[in-house]
């Protein structure tokens, strides 16, 4: 009568403790602070064991790794790596059935090929010396998929595991394996989602990119097509016009592809910066010639003071970086006017600041305006061609030298972007500012 009751009482206490484990596994715990929860079920109906631990295989690691465990220090426990069919973890992954282990002479056995790193490990984990006097371990398995070992060690002289003890501990390894199996299907799916997600942002960016680079593609074939037209005899200045028109076009195409390219450079890392000493005055008076060249409503002036400190750096891509920031003050400035680059020296670096007397941005559309892909939406349908890369490629090249870059705008009056960049701390032979050479004057228009 007595034992019937003991076992109707000890159904009671698996059936509460698993309907219990259950509601913990519904719950979104992250897979750690669960399976911790799981674990500590086990003493209220399972009272023998000391240390509970889940271990499991990590693929990439080629190791069983404890993954949660009760009754010992996990600090030290984190350490232990147990090769395929080590110790009793690993002989009982491979049989993939559980094995109880009631004396000391047994658990020594099962563990003897236990690797000594390991021993240490596990006697700083248990704070003993002294082995498991008995062990219970099972697989944690679902189908198919084997993903480690339950383990649950008596360490002080008391009664060891029965099997009696096996079915209920074998189905907590099983809800532990859903568990597991769960947050691997989340993860999976969650890559899944990313990947949908970009490949998505990759087509609708293409479908962007395309559409800009269509709409100077499509002025040049308008062009091309008028200029050979056999019944109209176009003027000699017409022809200029439209050969003209067809080479502003192209140039647009080549900032767009530029930049298309400068961003996928970016992207995968490839800045490769090749440092030197340079001049700033140069490569601002080339960019600026360039720009002047294409336009004659603006005027494109450089303002730098004859002894501009030397900046290290790299050339080709800090005249990208003029060039993006000179291009969108051409470009968003419709009705021309004055383009400034001015210089700053501060203590430790240089700001060059490049001012226009366009269209302006409002305040909120400045805060994104440095983000890839980010354009503003115009407001009065006057087009300009872009990609939204021009600043994003400014900035990721600035900050590789270590600089900043932001702006200053106000709707209907202007811009002016700013980029700093730390000084040479050396300045070679040669290199040194020039005190008594001429201010770069105005570009001329030609
Ligand atoms: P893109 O010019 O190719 O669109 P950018 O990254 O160079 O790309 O610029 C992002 C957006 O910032 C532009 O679409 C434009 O709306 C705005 N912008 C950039 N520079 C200026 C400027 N100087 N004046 C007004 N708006 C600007």
């Amino acid at each position: 009568m007595a034992d019937l009751d003991n076992g109707y009482q000890r159904l009671k206490q698996e059936f509460h403790a698993l309907s219990e484990v259950a509601k913990t596994l519904a719950s979104p715990l992250e897979l750690p602070a669960l399976l911790d929860a799981v674990l500590r079920r086990i003493v209220d109906v399972v009272p023998q064991a000391d240390v509970g631990t889940v271990m499991l295989w990590n693929q990439s690691a080629g190791l069983f790794r404890p993954e949660a465990a009760f009754g010992l220090d996990m600090t030290a426990m984190k350490q232990m790596g147990l090769r395929a069919g080590e110790s009793i973890t690993g002989k009982v992954y491979d049989a993939g059935r559980a094995r109880l282990l009631c004396t000391a002479e047994e658990v020594a056995e099962a563990m003897a090929d236990m690797r000594l790193f390991n021993r240490e490990v596990f006697a700083r984990s248990i704070r003993s010396e002294d082995m498991p006097r008995a062990v219970l371990a099972t697989p944690i398995s679902t189908g198919e998929k084997k993903y480690g070992v339950l383990v649950l060690e008596t360490l002080t002289a008391k009664e060891a595991f029965a099997e009696r003890d096996l079915p209920f501990i074998q189905a907590l390894a099983d809800l532990i394996a859903l568990a597991i199996d769960r947050e691997y299907l989340e993860a999976q799916l969650g890559t899944l989602r990313d990947a949908r997600r970009s490949e998505y942002l990759r087509a609708e960016i293409m479908a962007i990119l395309s559409h800009e680079l269509r709409i100077p593609l499509s002025a040049i074939k308008g062009y091309s097509t008028a200029l050979q037209l056999d019944e109209v005899d176009w003027t000699q200045e017409k022809q200029q016009e439209f050969l003209h028109l067809i080479e502003d076009e192209c140039d647009s195409m080549q900032v767009m592809l530029t930049e298309i390219l400068d961003s996928s450079l970016i992207e995968v890392e490839q800045l490769n910066l090749q440092r030197e000493p340079i001049r700033l005055h140069q490569i601002a008076g080339d960019v600026a010639h360039e720009a002047q060249r294409r336009t004659d409503k603006h005027h494109v002036v450089v303002d730098l003071p004859a002894d501009f400190p030397i900046v290290e750096a790299d050339r080709r891509w800090i005249r990208q970086v003029f060039r993006n920031i000179l291009e969108n003050a051409v470009r968003y400035s419709p009705e021309g006017g004055l383009i400034v680059i001015r210089g700053e020296s501060r203590s430790t670096d240089v700001v060059i600041s490049i001012a226009d007397e366009g269209i302006g941005i409002s305040p909120e559309d400045q805060i994104p305006i440095f983000e890839k892909y980010f354009r503003v939406r115009a407001a009065s349908g006057y087009h300009v061609g872009g990609t939204g890369l021009g600043l994003p490629v400014a900035r990721a090249i600035v900050e590789a030298h270590g600089g900043r870059i932001w702006i200053d705008s106000k709707l209907g009056e202007g811009s002016t972007v700013f980029f700093s960049l730390p000084k040479a701390r050396v300045v070679p032979e040669g290199t040194q500012p020039v005190p008594d050479a001429a201010p770069q004057p105005v570009m001329d228009n030609s």
